[in-house]
Formats: structure tokens, sequence, C-alpha cells
């Protein structure tokens, strides 16, 4: 193993835990990544060839940044430890600008010795809340290592992913890359998928971004949008008594949801079927005793394929309800006031989006998943990430690569194996050695 380009020695030393029993278990991927070695320096030179090998420091790094982002909870709007946590790791790790952005974003930034690309990697730093408590058989933000897991609410998704990233980042030897890569933790991502990291882009302006969702490192070429639509139906208010006194706005929303049941959903050759399905009805006023309800709000969760915009989602649906009066539609209005003081704020549009299999982001993501023993395959995502806003609403080239299963996506016991993260700093390494050398 060849020994890493490290920040000078500081009190990270004396922090170090010894390397648990089951990083035996590295031994097998060492193995393959001096197999495939050779493959690699003939196709990328001596730099990927390092950056496909991570050393027993980096391992302990990423594990400890990863656990370190797990005990810090960090609800949407609410990520201020977390982001604290981030900022430490790139502060510690020796990246060369690490700021906070209005919204309380963390993003870190390495300069290369030359001109070249800009390369963002995003990973977000808020997470569901961890629910049905009395079903956890280990802490959720206890962050325990076991059984070569890390355990904990955000492990997946995507404290783990996002600490690969921290780590591979600061590990590429930066005299011998060209161009800048960025990193980026960013906020109320579980909110609104896009806008946080639209505004990272717009201040930063990187050519390529990967986003760090958890693909088990396959390269995720292309994904399905979201929506959340609100339709309301009017009527008249009156006693229940005599009810032909009013107008039911729930029997006029009967009409509605029958209407948009009908509705033939999309269909896409690359990510499939398109989805609308009903996800909260309420009727008002709410409770409603002896009253002829005068609304009725129903909210839609649709999952968008490519070429769904803004304005033709409307427009089917509002097609479909044609001839019916009372009724409006429009794209529910998000707002998550954050940490810092600042408000998020957009509609809940978020755009599906592709990118070509042959682009040099996805010869990369496979090239590397190879090199760090993950057999190398393409897939599409089927739920909504900061690509939405990336790729589809901005349109920078973006690929979602990230170690973990997204199997453990908002569950109980949620965890990361450490293999997966180990292998995602190497993954994402040798994608950037690739990509700035
Ligand atoms: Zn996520």
């Amino acid at each position: 193993m060849r020994s890493r380009r490290r920040p000078a020695a500081t009190d990270r030393d004396a922090e170090k835990e010894p390397l648990p029993a089951y990083m035996g278990e590295r031994a097998a991927t060492f193995a393959l990544c001096r197999q495939t070695a050779a493959l690699l320096t003939a196709t990328f030179g001596d730099l990927c060839e390092e950056a496909s090998m991570i050393g027993a420091e980096m391992q302990q790094d990423v594990i400890a940044c990863c656990r370190d982002l797990v005990r810090a909870r960090s609800l949407a709007g609410r990520e201020r430890e977390a982001a604290e946590a981030a900022e430490r790791w790139m502060r510690r790790l020796g990246y060369d600008v690490v700021a906070v952005d209005r919204y309380g974003s963390v993003v870190g930034i390495i300069h290369g010795r030359a001109p070249g690309p800009y390369i963002h990697l995003d990973g977000h730093l808020d997470t569901v809340p961890a629910t049905a408590l009395e079903l956890w058989t280990h802490e959720p933000y206890g962050a325990e290592l076991s059984d070569g897991k890390i355990w904990g609410r955000g492990a997946t998704d995507m404290k783990g992913p996002l600490a690969a990233m921290i780590c591979a980042a600061a590990s590429l030897d930066r005299a011998r890359i060209r161009g800048t890569i960025g990193v980026s933790a960013s906020v109320a991502e579980e909110e609104l998928e896009g806008p946080a990291l639209n505004a990272i882009i717009a201040e930063r302006r990187p050519d390529l971004v990967i986003i760090g969702e958890s693909t088990m490192l396959q390269a995720g070429i292309g994904q399905k949008g979201r929506a959340g639509i609100r339709v309301t139906t009017h009527g008249q208010p009156a006693h229940s008594s005599v009810p032909h006194k009013g107008d039911n706005a729930v029997y006029r929303m009967m009409d509605v949801i029958a209407r948009l049941r009908a509705i033939e959903a999309p269909h896409d050759t690359l990510l499939g079927a398109g989805v609308m399905e009903l996800v909260e009805i309420v009727s008002s006023p709410y409770p409603g005793t002896s009253i002829v309800p005068d609304r009725c709000d129903v909210r839609w969760d649709r999952r968008l394929v490519r070429g769904e915009t803004r304005t033709s989602v409307l427009e089917g649906i509002r097609a479909a309800l044609g001839g019916l009066d009372q009724v409006g539609v429009a794209y529910l209005d998000v707002t998550v006031p954050c940490y810092t003081g600042a408000t998020l704020r957009s509609d809940d549009f978020h755009p599906a989006w592709e990118i070509h299999p042959e682009h040099e982001l996805v010869r990369a993501a496979l090239r590397a998943a190879e090199a760090a023993g993950v057999e190398p395959r393409t897939c599409t995502i089927a739920y909504c990430t900061n690509g939405s806003g990336s790729a589809g609403d901005l349109g920078i080239p973006s690929i979602i690569i990230g170690p973990g299963d997204a199997a453990q996506f908002h569950v109980v016991d949620e965890y990361i194996s450490v293999d997966q993260l180990t292998r995602g700093v190497a993954v994402y390494a040798t994608m950037l050695a690739y990509l700035a050398s």
C-alpha cells in the first residue's frame, strides 16, 4: 500500500480508534484492487491506481466521519450540529476553502495544481426523523459500530455516502490534479430536492455533479422526478340535516379523484412508468360534525418521467378535469425555515433527468466501481434526489452513485456496512482522479 498524502499531524492522531477486527474483510478488497491495478494504470495512469486503494488511516477517517455525522441529529432546517461536524472534517482533512452558505449548506473546495474542470460532489445533511423508536434495536443517534455496520438514522441516507465523499476528495494528491473539486453537505433535501444544491451551483458553477445517494455503487444514469400537487374543490356549507341547502365539496372531489385516477400514466423507456398517487385528503371544516363540508383538499404525489414539465403536468390534470367547476389545481408551495434564519422556498416540482451512458462521468463511475471490486453496472433511480436540481433544472451533467443500499432509506435500524462505506471512498477517489487528471 502506498502512503497517502496527509494533512499535517494534528490532534486527530490522538483520536484514532483501533481498527475493528472485521477490517480483515478489507484485505479482499485490496487484493481485487491490486488485480485491476495493471488495467487501471494502463487506462488512467498512476493517480487512479492509487486512488482506488484506500489505506487503513482513510478507513478510520471515513468511519469516524460517518459516526460523527450520524450522532448529530439533523431534521430538515435543523442541521446546524451536523453541518458543524462536516465543516470540522473538511478543515481537518485540509480542504482549501470551507464555507457555509446562507441556507446552512457546507461547501468544501480543493484546488488542483492547474486549470481544469470543476467537479462537484453533493450529499445532503438532513434526515427524516427516527420513528417507531420501540422497534429500534440500535440507538438511532448512537452511531454504534458493530457487525461490520454503522447503525443509526441517516447512516445510509446519506451521512455515510457524504462521509465517503468528504474523505475521498481529501485523499487526492492535489499537486497532480487539474481543476477544482467541491463537496457540499447540503440542507433540506428531504423536503425539497434541488433548491439547496441549486443555490450552491449558482455560486460555484461546477461542470460536472456527482450525487452521492446510495446505489450500491452502481452508476445511476437517470432519475424519476417528483411533484407534489394540491387539488382543491369548493362548495357551500349547510347544516347536515338539510344537505340540499349546501354543496358538498367532498362529493365534487370524488368526481375529481375518479377522473384523475383514470389518467393513463406516461411511460418512459428508460425510467419506466410515471406514478400519480393520492397521499392525503382533508375536508373542511375538520372535524366536521353536522356540517356539509365547503372545501376538500387532496394531495397527489406524482413521480415524473423524462419530458414532463412544470406546465405539461398541470395541463394534463386540468384537461382531465375539464367541465368541473370550483376546482383548483396547483403545485404545493414548500417553505423550509433554515437553521441560519434564511428561508428556502420552492414549488414542489423536481424534474426527471438522464445522462448519456457514454458520458465521461458514467465511464469514470463504471471503471472506478470495477477498481473497487464492485461489478460495474448502470441503473436508474426511482426516488427523487438533488440531481433534479443540478441535471433536471440546470442541465449540468450529473450522475448518482453512492455506497449503501437504498433499501435502508427511512427504515428502523438503518445502517451502512463498513465495506460499502470504504469501497465508496475508493470509488469516489478513483472517479475524481480519472476526471481531474
Ligand atoms: Zn437522501
